[in-house]
């Protein structure tokens, strides 16, 4: 990555660390309502140079949901008044009692619960330019009148700007690891938009659709952009449909060349039944473990089947599905036959990064749906989808999704002491029914704190808006 779109200092990791008082020569004890000194400029892209994450223990939460059953009582792994250890950006160590070894953060999590950060299986974050926009549209009204006019325009810096903003805003909202999906786009909107994502700090998976006219492009883009950002992976775009299946079936076959997923928008509308997708999948041979489908609305009974016999995964979408009239995913029926689903916000359509209001939806729907309560999912499924699920769909749960010691330590911290939040019932049901976004008081992605004290550590952010602002009002000036 040569340039930057963005005219910023170039701060390093390091400073903005050390901005943030979790550099070596700070006071041992940083409590969690202390609020750090933050430096202006945003951060600069986490490259292989960057130092490990700080050594931190959370102390005394009063409920940490590891995801882990081995760890914890019951699916979640639930632990009453425990510590969570990161150190060199992994967890460490879960348990209580802990004791922090030399040089340690201890930050005091007591009344507070701790949980690892939500996985976005799919979204476009360059739509939030068009937020809130084309309000009456089904997907393919929103696709002519909203998103297909703003894409045309975009300039490497205006969509540096928009994926900076909705990147933070998920941030913010406790998402620790994303999957975009992105349109076919030039070299150096591609570098612009993997270089917003970066400087975020947060996990990322690229899905590149590859151009037709450069089909090189891909794996240059992968191993000049992606390769060299250590919280960066790599996927196949696609859109299977029997009238492109030789593309479908050449994007398949640079997945593989590459040792990537191919992701793949699947069934969103009814009318996407004549595309027989499911079908050109399996004809191109992709059905497997290696194939994520978004959406996955409009199955028959036999394509869920042949979805769970291969092991494929998918990524369901409620508030995207809702907003654009696609309809309602079987999302119980994919949970009987075990398919590995996790939940996604889907970009502009949803409006918001808010995963407590997609795991939220994602239960209300079912139920709604079948007129019963006790359908799949319940709080303790979404819970998991959101997190661990969502990890096992993308196969990265080696690395995230749960706070199983040796993962990397991409964790969030909860304070229910709100008046969204409070009283204590049932924490579980309200971090589904209650929890907002702005609940989540500290995001550690590989063990780096990018909120703490309920802000984004080393962002301007009224600068980040002000920036997507100006490039939005060009934008469409310039239709
Ligand atoms: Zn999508």
């Amino acid at each position: 990555m040569q340039s930057s779109p963005t005219p910023s200092p170039a701060h390093s990791r390091r400073s903005v660390l050390t901005g943030l008082g979790l550099a070596a020569a700070t006071p041992l004890a940083l409590g969690i309502t202390t609020r750090p000194e933050r430096p202006s400029a945003p951060a600069a892209p986490a490259g292989p140079d960057v130092p490990a994450g700080p050594t931190v223990l959370l102390r005394g939460a009063s409920l940490v949901l590891t995801m882990d059953p081995t760890l914890g009582s019951g699916t979640l792994g639930a632990l009453e008044s425990a510590d969570v250890l990161m150190r060199g950006g992994t967890i460490a160590a879960v348990g209580t009692g802990l004791r922090p070894p030399p040089g340690a953060r201890v930050v005091d999590v007591s009344g507070k619960l701790v949980m690892p950060g939500f996985v976005d299986t799919h979204t476009h974050l360059w739509q939030a330019v068009i937020r809130g926009g084309c309000t009456d549209g089904d997907l393919f009204g929103w696709f002519t009148r909203c998103t297909d006019p703003q894409r045309g325009r975009l300039t490497p810096q205006a969509l540096h700007s928009f994926v900076r903003l909705a990147a933070l805003d998920a941030v913010q909202s406790g998402v620790t690891s994303l999957v975009d999906w992105v349109d076919i786009f030039s070299y150096d909107l591609i570098e612009s938009y993997v270089r917003a994502l970066a400087a975020t700090g947060v996990r990322f998976t690229y899905a590149m659709f590859p151009s037709e006219s450069d089909p090189t492009l891909v794996a240059k883009v992968k191993k000049e952009l992606l390769d060299p950002v250590p919280l960066a992976d790599f996927q196949v775009a696609t859109h299977a449909a029997r009238a492109v299946q030789h593309l479908n079936h050449a994007h398949w076959e640079a997945a593989q060349d590459l040792g990537v997923m191919l992701n793949s928008h699947v069934l969103e509308r009814p009318e996407q039944r004549a595309d027989d997708p499911i079908g050109v999948l399996t004809d191109i041979g992709a059905l497997g473990p290696r194939l994520l489908i978004n959406h996955a609305i409009h199955l028959t009974d036999d394509e869920i089947a042949a979805v769970a016999a291969h092991d494929v995964r998918a990524a369901h979408c409620p508030l995207s599905n809702m907003r654009l009239a696609s309809g309602i995913m079987r999302l119980t029926e994919f949970g009987r036959r075990g398919v590995k689903v996790g939940l996604g916000l889907d970009g502009g359509t949803n409006d918001s990064s808010d995963f407590h209001a997609l795991m939220k939806t994602a239960i209300g729907l079912q139920r709604a749906r079948a007129t019963q309560a006790q359908v799949f999912p319940q709080v303790h499924d979404v819970l998991r989808m959101a997190t661990l699920g969502g990890a096992e769909a993308l196969g990265i749960a080696d690395r995230t999704g749960s706070l199983t010691p040796g993962k990397r330590a991409d964790v969030v911290v909860v304070d229910p002491a709100a008046l969204n939040f409070a009283p204590r019932f049932d924490w579980v049901g309200q971090t589904v029914f209650n929890a907002r976004p702005e609940n989540v008081e500290a995001v550690f992605v590989d063990g780096r704190p990018l909120k703490f004290d309920g802000r984004l550590v080393g962002v301007d952010t009224q600068r980040v808006v002000r920036e997507a602002e100006t490039a939005a009002t060009r934008l469409r000036a310039a239709g």
